[in-house]
């Protein structure tokens, strides 16, 4: 019973993936209509006699029988093209009924006048019967056009387009199924040890037993399989009772495809890869059901375990974003799409103390994607040296070239991670960057988060006693955050310490939060570091600052990050007030 079922779903789905256009019964019935009242003109007219005036000419009323009988025509003629079969048949059962009634007046009443009706009558049905012949013809061969818009050509499966409106469909109609990618294992090494057509052989031996088990209705759901791409099936199961119906199912089709395969003479076991996800409860839109389903699928073949089926789950997210970030990193690299914005730092008098560079990057439709974000991947997977690298390098010329202009004694602040800082061509990296920018050795700063300082402490003070002696300084970024004890403080050449914002948000809500910046700063005083203090929004805030003794801020109060360009137009302000 299934067998049908799933036959008829396939078939009924592709149909309705690629309607055939049919026009409306209304065409139908003002054609119809208007054929009948052309015809109950003509007759009327036929045996008129007598003329009437029309503009001052007069027309005999016999001359618009000829008019209506062709106006009648072109009705069935309009009928036969427009409305398809049953356009045609209706049209030749009238012009068939009304051939014997002309008929009988011409040969029993002797009316001569009707025989042009005769002969107009037959020309018709040649006519809407050479049209429907024809129609049928091109209707035939749109019919395959359409099919093959929803079917891919190499496996004969419904193709990707098709997937994304059927589950578009049975979302809309909240209808609950299952949807699961499938991947083919190792296809990558067959196509290159066996060649692509074995690769191709491959494919369509495994639809063709997909589809078999699909229209066999042995797995008990009512299933579509399609063809995605490459060796990437889709999957989708409806009418299951219990999740573990539907994983039943799903298990079935990996043992079709677990059977031999003979391909060149050659005997070859597959296995697949299986990923699924539960619609709508789990995802309510298709990207996200397709996505969905292939994360777990990835998740599958990245684990390579002897389990080939994974329900997704949320945090699968987590590892697909990061693949989407780290993509979008590489693109930005390799495009040099990579830009700084600056954040003015200030005295607590106001007054300019310099910039820090901080890392953009947009995604292809123009929004941005947060440091926050892509930094963190950039550590993970080994690119964040380049990013560094990159934002260093144009935001040290771009700055270098204005201090130049205004003379102006500024400080660049440039992020810098641990794993950037280990490089062993990092100090050349530093002179090479000062070279080319121009910028004294002092007025550039090095920032390294409190937390890295840490973990990495031996190695990193090779590296940073080095840029000392280069007279480049030291900050501590996000300073508070990272337990640093005291004895690390003080082996640290450093000359600027970086109070978190986090202790500036909470730090006239709370007393306490207010003495730990306080000490903070006392403590950076003793050790002859300089105190600034990131993310300060508010007035009361600056006033507590101010009164505890904090040397220089950096928030939103007194400047948000700019592009170059604003920059530029704030370092110019300053340099016309200095010289004013
Ligand atoms: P960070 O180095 O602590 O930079 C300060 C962050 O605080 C910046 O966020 C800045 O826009 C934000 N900020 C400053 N003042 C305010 C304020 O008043 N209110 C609020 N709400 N935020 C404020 P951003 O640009 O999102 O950078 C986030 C983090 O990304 C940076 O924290 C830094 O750790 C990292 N980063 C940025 N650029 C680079 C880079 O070129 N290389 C490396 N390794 N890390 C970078
Ligand atoms: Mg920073
Ligand atoms: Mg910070």
């Amino acid at each position: 019973m299934k067998t049908d079922l799933n036959k008829r779903v396939m078939n009924r789905s592709l149909d309705k993936l690629a309607p055939e256009k049919k026009a409306p019964t209304s065409t139908y019935i003002i054609l119809l209509v208007s054929y009948i009242i052309a015809d109950i003109v003509v007759s009327v007219t036929a045996n008129a006699k007598g003329s009437i005036s029309l503009a001052g000419m007069s027309i005999s009323i016999y001359a618009f029988a000829g008019v209506f009988s062709s106006v009648a025509n072109i009705c069935v003629i309009l009928m036969t093209i427009f409305c398809g079969k049953k356009g045609y048949i209706t049209s030749m059962i009238v012009l068939l009924v009304q051939l014997p009634i002309i008929l009988m007046g011409v040969i029993g009443q002797h009316n001569l006048n009707s025989l042009p009706g005769v002969f107009g009558n037959i020309l018709a049905v040649i006519a809407i019967t050479a049209v429907f012949l024809y129609n049928q013809k091109v209707n035939r061969a749109h019919n395959e056009i359409r099919r093959q818009a929803v079917t891919d050509t190499l496996t004969g499966l419904p193709n990707m387009y098709a997937t994304f409106r059927l589950i578009g469909d049975l979302l809309k109609s909240e209808i609950p199924f299952v949807n699961v990618t499938i991947n083919i294992n190792g296809f990558k090494s067959l196509n290159e040890t066996m060649g692509y057509n074995a690769g191709n052989t491959l494919l369509i031996e495994a639809a063709k037993r997909l589809r078999a088990l699909c229209e066999s209705g042995d797995t008990g759901t009512v299933d579509f399989i399609t063809h995605l791409s490459s060796d990437e099936f889709a999957l989708i199961i409806r009418d299951f009772k219990s999740e573990d119906e539907a994983l039943n199912t799903i298990k079935m089709y990996d043992a079709a495809l677990n059977e031999k395969f003979t391909i060149d003479d050659c005997d070859l076991y597959m296995t697949a890869s299986f990923g699924y996800v539960c619609c709508p409860s789990e995802a309510d839109s298709v990207d996200n059901a397709c996505a969905y389903a292939t994360a777990a699928m990835r998740e599958v073949k990245r684990h390579n375990s002897s389990n080939h089926i994974l329900h997704f789950t949320p945090d699968l997210l987590k590892e697909s974003h990061t693949l989407e970030i780290e993509g979008k990193i590489r693109a930005a690299l390799e495009n040099d799409t990579i830009f700084f914005n600056l954040q003015p730092q200030f005295s607590i008098s106001h007054e300019l103390r310099g910039f820090e560079a901080l890392a953009r990057m947009k995604d292809a439709d123009g929004s941005f994607i947060s440091p926050g974000e892509f930094i963190p991947v950039a550590e993970k997977v080994g690119l964040v040296d380049k990013v560094d690298g990159a934002v260093f390098r144009k935001a040290a010329i771009f700055l270098g070239d204005l201090m130049k202009r205004t003379e102006l004694d500024i400080m660049l602040s440039v992020n810098v991670s641990v794993r950037h800082l280990m490089k062993n061509d990092f100090i050349e990296e530093v002179r090479d960057v000062l070279r080319d920018s121009g910028i004294p050795p002092k007025n550039l700063e090095i920032e390294i988060t409190e937390s890295i300082m840490i973990e990495s402490v031996d190695r990193a003070l090779l590296c940073i006693h080095e840029l000392e002696n280069m007279g480049v300084k030291i900050a501590i970024d996000d300073f508070g955050t990272g337990y640093s004890s005291l004895s690390y403080l003080h082996r640290f050449p450093a000359n600027l310490l970086k109070i978190d914002k986090s202790f500036i948000d909470d730090m006239n809500s709370s007393k306490s939060s207010k003495e730990y910046v306080a000490a903070i700063i006392s403590i950076g005083h003793i050790m002859g570091f300089d105190v600034i203090s990131e993310g300060v929004e508010e007035d009361d805030q600056l006033d507590t600052l101010r009164e505890i003794g904090c040397d220089f801020i950096q928030g939103y109060i007194w400047g948000k990050p700019l592009m170059p360009d604003a920059a530029e137009e704030l370092v110019m302000k300053c340099s016309e007030q200095k010289n004013a």
